[in-house]
């Protein structure tokens, strides 16, 4: 079994509906496919939950109508024949029907989870009538018969893995669909798994089957050595570990979901990231089997706030750390980078909502400097089997640019450090130069 995973571009308009037919026409054997909704309509069902919470239900309503003429254009031009097209009418006023019922109740958390829900089931509903208008078979399953998370948010793996293998024993077919994203919650309720969790739901399918491998389809080929946003000559890279995957993931690349490679890995599923719009090229592979490489990629994370603590009491003292560590948990704020000496602690958030208050808890230990619009720059590799010149290597190309923090050695394939967001595109540029000299032999 394969799973087949395409993002809200890649079934963003009826053309793109096509060409995901097509790749899922062309791939052998059984697959799930795994769909996002279109591209910007959970943006805009957020927006409508956003209204619907100040009680701006006028404006909402402005909206869910937008959407529902959005998606009856979408099925008029993409469905040929009038059945399909009347088939999709009627799913499309049920989901108008779920979203104007909303305007003239109270708004509770509960109802925001079923409109956030919305827009995976109407896409994977108009993907499926589109595949039976063309004469394939499918099956449409709901996420929400197997997809399940705890009462902490976690997937409940074993559950997952129970009901979606009694589901497919049902059928015999070669095509499954389901929606990316969409759960249900230890009360049963409709729920998701975060923002851009589509990755995760398959990742989490891809575990559950035991597929052979879960392929995520996105609007770039791949993982790039470098971000192709800043530094023009990058190349898509052909494989990497998990443990680079997650790496880059985390610090910036924006290509994957950073917790969708845990499934994956635990299980040893290969990843293969893919282009919808260039379904040739051979893509990124995520596998465990990985050619050691030293600098593999490199990423940047913005928005990145430095906080630092000096105290002469953290000398030769124990359990200051703790104390400081505890301020950031009571504020449910998770720290990114950390250095320390003696006498001060330096460490980086990317989440400020809680800033003032933090800084305020803070003030106890010692003098405290908060430094802002900063970036995390992160180097992939395998880079602890290799320190010898590593460092160096890295660094050397550097001279100008000041570096506010290094971290180094925390895992064997990330050293990572931080600047001013303003100095990002030139370290970037300076690091491709310097980092990947194949660049500079294809450019001889
Ligand atoms: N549709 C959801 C979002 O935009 C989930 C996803 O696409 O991964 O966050």
């Amino acid at each position: 079994m394969l799973v087949l995973k395409f993002g809200g571009t890649s079934v963003g308009s009826v053309e793109n509906f096509r060409k995901v037919a097509e790749i899922v026409r062309n791939t052998r054997g059984d697959k799930i496919v795994v769909l996002s909704a279109m591209s910007g309509v959970t943006n805009t069902l957020v927006q409508i939950t956003d209204l619907l919470e100040q009680g701006q239900s006028e404006n909402a309503l402005e909206l869910i109508n937008g959407l529902n003429q959005k998606y009856l254009d979408v099925a008029r031009e993409l469905l040929d024949s009038d059945e399909a097209y009347y088939k999709a009418q009627v799913v499309l006023k049920k989901h108008h029907q779920t979203l104007l019922t909303m305007t003239s109740e109270e708004f509770n958390s509960d109802q925001e989870k079923i409109v956030l829900a919305q827009g995976e089931l109407v896409s994977t509903n108009l993907f499926q009538l589109y595949l039976e208008d063309i004469e394939e078979d499918s099956v449409l399953l709901s996420a929400l018969d197997f997809m399940s998370i705890d009462k902490h948010g976690e997937p409940k793996t074993q559950v997952i893995r129970e009901r979606l293998g009694k589901i497919l024993s049902n059928y015999q077919s070669s095509i499954f669909i389901t929606q990316g994203f969409i759960c249900r919650n230890a009360n049963l309720q409709i729920d998701n798994l975060k923002r851009g969790g589509s990755d995760y739901s398959a990742s989490l399918i891809g575990a559950a089957v035991g597929a052979e491998q879960i392929q995520i389809w996105t609007d770039i080929d791949g993982m790039h050595n470098n971000d192709p946003r800043y530094v023009d000559s990058t190349f898509s890279v052909s494989e990497m570990s998990f443990a680079e995957a997650a790496e880059l993931a985390y610090f910036g690349a924006k290509i994957l979901h950073p917790q969708s490679i845990i499934p994956a890995q635990e299980n040893n599923i290969p990843v293969l990231l893919l282009n919808t719009f260039k379904p040739d090229s051979k893509g990124t592979l995520i596998h465990n089997k990985a050619s050691v490489r030293k600098i593999r990629a490199i990423a940047a994370k913005d928005n990145i706030t430095a906080i630092k603590i000096k105290s002469y009491r953290m000398l030769m003292a124990y359990g200051f750390l703790k104390k400081v560590f505890e301020v950031f948990e009571a504020h449910k704020t998770s720290i990114d980078m950390i250095t320390t000496s003696e006498v001060a602690v330096s460490l980086t958030i990317d989440n400020t909502e809680k800033l003032d208050v933090i800084t305020n808890d803070l003030q106890g230990f010692g003098n405290i400097e908060v430094d802002t619009d900063l970036s995390i720059i992160c180097i992939a590799g395998d880079i602890a089997q290799n320190k010898k010149g590593i460092t160096s290597a890295i660094f050397e190309g550097l001279k100008d640019v000041p570096i506010r923090m290094i971290s180094y050695g925390g895992s064997n394939y990330n050293l990572s450090f931080l600047v001013k967001t303003s100095d990002k595109i030139a370290v970037l540029n300076l690091l491709n130069e310097s980092l990947f000299p194949e660049l500079a032999a294809a450019h001889a």
